[in-house]
């Protein structure tokens, strides 16, 4: 029996995607460097579909019709190359090679252009889902010539999530826009964490709200414009007790966060890109700050925090929620715009309707939110920024009291809040008619001769700051 496709790595990732693919009635071919993860799938799963047992990358390749599928689902980084060079020798040209790992976008722009030398073709896929999605179904974002998606795509939106029936996969563009948009995904996901653990923050140390209470409170928003995964979950998170001490769960967890570097790479990114991260930025310097604990634990003996006593906001934790919606709502404009700027940068045409409605559902990030954004962008007329789209303007600026209040009561008590005041500076800085950076403009100019431009004649100017100050014109830039 020929597989339809073969999956190489069978830890957890791989071997759901596989099982998800046989459950879908494709003939699916199993490899792994050791055959121990195999065996344990066929003898765990094996009466989910149909399978191929293999033990070498050959008979893998052997046992696949043609153009052959290979997905690779192995560790990121080094492993993935590695196989590459062991697969390629033994594939023809037309095959198809599969990355669908956590893969950085500039290794799938340097591989997809090694393979097309070959005549082969490579697509890196964007997964997110974790490994329930992985099995049930993901959101997949699929990157590599059209061609390949022709061959591949039936199949990867045959296993994805479905958001009222329509697949949460679409071919997202060529080479690595597949892996940038997973990795913008995961920027997202990061402030999307971030100002969630602020409201919890705010509501706790403000307020003195318990997290069972605060359970009900995020089970109670997630109702509302908020509805999302994430807020489900911050329930359920903030509801549990932990069995050993009978203490809430939250207090008996280790305050430094992980982080496997996705959200680093968007940030990096995003500086490269020359777009303005800021949130999601900060929400990975948030994870980096929690995880000093030495320096922490020294400067909460050294340095003092607030003294005064503070007055609530009449509705705190209303104003909370549309802080907390404002925040990432700015959050999902930062990530559309790196979007758009690297579609530019890249030469991609990056659908950004399209984008949003892969992560409907099946994503971490999916939420309500989405479906709108979804619409913002589908017509003609695109929004400069996703907060300038009519409905989000309207939204925003119905939060933006609320916002301003919380934002002042952190700063006053001493919580910290950078997603949702770098949020807000954002917002303001974006909605400014004047920025400072004209003074910046005339230091840079007298320092360095870096010249600037005027507001009220075309052309590039330089004042000669070390003599008479007169201005001239027509000067190159530095
Ligand atoms: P891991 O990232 O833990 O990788 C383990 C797999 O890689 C094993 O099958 C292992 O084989 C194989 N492997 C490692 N090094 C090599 C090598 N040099 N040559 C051949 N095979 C090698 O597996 P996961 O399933 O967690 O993740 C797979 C990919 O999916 C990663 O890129 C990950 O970032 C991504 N991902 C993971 C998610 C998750 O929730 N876990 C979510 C979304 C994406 P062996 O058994 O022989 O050691």
């Amino acid at each position: 029996m020929s597989a339809q496709i073969g999956v190489t790595g069978l830890a957890v990732m791989g071997a759901n995607l596989a099982r998800n693919l046989a459950r879908n009635g494709y003939t699916v071919a199993l490899h792994n460097r050791s055959t121990e993860k195999t065996d344990a799938l066929l003898a765990d799963h094996g009466d989910e579909g149909d399978f191929v047992r293999t033990e070498t990358l050959q008979e893998l390749v052997d046992s696949l019709e043609k153009p052959r599928r290979v997905l690779i689902m192995v560790k990121a980084g080094a492993p993935v190359d590695s196989v590459i060079d062991q697969l390629t020798p033994l594939l023809e040209p037309g095959d198809i090679v599969i990355d669908g790992g956590n893969s950085h976008f500039e290794h799938t722009r340097r591989r997809e252009a090694a393979l097309s030398q070959q005549d082969l073709h490579f697509v890196g896929v964007g997964v997110s889902g974790g490994e329930e999605g992985a099995l049930l179904g993901p959101s997949i974002m699929p990157g590599g010539s059209r061609e390949s998606y022709d061959s591949v795509g039936p199949m990867l939106e045959k296993i994805s999530a479905k958001y009222n029936g329509e697949p949460c996969c679409r071919w997202i563009g060529t080479d690595g826009a597949g892996h940038f948009v997973k990795m913008v995904h995961n920027g997202i996901e990061y402030a999307d964490m971030q100002v969630i653990g602020e409201a919890f923050d705010l509501l706790r140390s403000g307020a003195g709200i318990e997290p069972a209470d605060q359970a009900k409170i995020f089970a109670n928003w997630n109702t509302g414009t908020l509805s999302s995964y994430l807020i489900e979950i911050t329930a359920e998170v903030l509801g549990h007790t932990d069995e050993k001490t009978g203490k809430p769960f939250v207090d008996v967890v280790v305050d430094a966060a992980g982080q496997k570097g996705t959200g680093r790479w968007t940030v990096v990114s995003a500086l490269e890109l020359g777009s303005p991260t800021s949130g999601i930025a900060e929400s990975v310097f948030a994870r980096a700050l929690s995880s000093q604990q030495d320096q922490r634990l020294l400067a909460q003996e050294a340095l003092p925090g607030h003294e005064a006593s503070v007055e609530l906001p009449e509705d705190f934790v209303e104003d909370v929620r549309l802080a907390l919606y404002a925040s990432k709502l700015v959050s999902y404009a930062q990530g559309i715009d790196m979007l758009t700027a690297a579609a530019a940068e890249y030469g991609w045409d990056l659908k950004l309707d399209e984008i949003a409605s892969l992560w409907r559902a099946g994503c971490i990030i999916r939420a309500e939110l989405l479906d709108d954004i979804m619409k913002a962008y589908a017509g003609q007329d695109r929004p400069a920024n996703l907060l300038l789209a009519p409905a989000f303007t309207e939204a925003i600026a119905g939060a933006v009291p609320a916002w301003r209040r919380v934002v002042a009561t952190a700063v006053q008590l001493g919580i910290p809040v950078p997603v949702f005041s770098a949020s807000l500076a954002y917002y303001d800085g974006l909605r400014r008619e004047r920025l400072p950076a004209a003074l910046t403009q005339g230091l840079r100019d007298l320092f360095g001769a870096h010249t600037y431009n005027r507001v009220d004649t075309e052309g590039t100017f330089h004042t000669m700051w070390g003599a008479d100050r007169a201005e001239v014109e027509g000067v190159d830039t530095h």
